[in-house]
């Protein structure tokens, strides 16, 4: 603390304090890659559908806090029960949500590393224990590693695809952590429409399963702020008690309805971003000193060596 800052910034807690801003630049570059964000907007006669609704709408009413309509078309994309659905501010809500609700200061979550920020960062502000595991070499998680790190532990995080790695985790190994572990696993699968798996298919079989996605990628509306995240109705109903209310609004919801109703631009936009994923990758593996590693995901990383 320095000693002539004003007395008032002491109210505000060190595991704050220390935390550097969360800063990203907002690059407007033609080809903008730091975000993974999707590279297509949303298409104009969808953004006028879903200004169409807006206007409709009562602003000066609260939203419905269940986003019963919302709920219904992810229960139908998904093929999940809707009371087994939540969704939520954006997939970072629901991870802090998760966090907070399984956590108390002291408390112990497991990650892997290299990893998304966000999870240690949601971790440090309440003085959550975040045990770190490594990924192999070829960023693949060893499993052995992921399950004797999470002893006592209350919350074991995998991002499958990975950011950054781009690379998913094979549903034995979700499988086998699910079933060795104590506490609750949270898959995070924010790139899920670009990889033809998901741990969804374990969730009758784990209660302890809990997947989150977002809109932000292959739905091409990361300004919007949505997610949602699927798992066990009686798990769903506690986790919910965590998230603030309303915390969808009317705009969220009138967006996510509209895509979900009109989803062939999201299949189209998939599609092309795959098959321009493995383009790039091919033509990069021809440039000497690069390693590619194999992306599941919407974007690729990339190991220079030096000479
Ligand atoms: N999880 C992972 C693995 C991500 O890479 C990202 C975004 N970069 C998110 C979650 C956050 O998504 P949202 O926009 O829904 O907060």
């Amino acid at each position: 603390m320095l000693k002539d800052e004003p007395h008032f910034l002491r109210s505000i807690k060190s595991s704050v304090r220390n935390l550097n801003a969360y800063r990203v630049t907002q690059d407007f570059s033609r080809v903008k890659l730091n975000q993974n964000e999707s590279p297509f907007d949303v298409p104009q006669d969808l953004k006028e559908e879903i200004s169409r609704k807006l206007l409709e709408y009562q602003w000066n009413r609260y939203p419905d806090n269940f986003a019963s309509g919302l709920t219904a078309k992810l229960s139908a994309y998904t093929g999940f029960p809707a009371q087994g659905i939540i969704p939520g501010n954006s997939s970072n809500e629901l991870l802090q949500a998760l966090i907070y609700a399984t956590c108390n200061s002291g408390d112990t979550v497991v990650v892997t590393t290299p990893g998304f920020p966000i999870y240690k960062r949601i971790a440090d502000v309440m003085d959550i224990r975040v045990r770190e595991v490594s990924l192999r070499r070829d960023f693949s998680v060893d499993p052995g590693h992921v399950i004797a790190a999470s002893g006592g532990a209350r919350l074991v995080v995998l991002a499958s695809p990975n950011n950054p790695t781009g690379l998913t985790v094979p549903i034995e190994d979700i499988d086998a952590i699910a079933t060795a572990i104590d506490g609750i696993l949270v898959v995070d699968e924010a790139y899920f429409e670009f990889c033809n798996q998901s741990a969804q298919q374990l969730l009758a079989k784990h209660w302890n399963i809990i997947v989150v996605r977002t809109f932000s990628k292959a739905f091409n509306l990361a300004g919007m702020r949505l997610g949602y995240m699927i798992g066990n109705p009686e798990l769903m109903d506690e986790l919910g008690k965590a998230k603030l209310p309303f915390s969808v609004g009317l705009f969220q919801q009138a967006a996510g309805e509209t895509v979900l109703e009109n989803q062939a631009f999201v299949k189209t936009n998939v599609a092309r971003i795959i098959s321009e994923r493995e383009r790039v990758a091919n033509e990069l593996k021809s440039i000497p000193l690069l390693q590619v590693f194999p992306s599941s995901a919407n974007f690729i990383l990339i190991r220079s060596w030096k000479v």
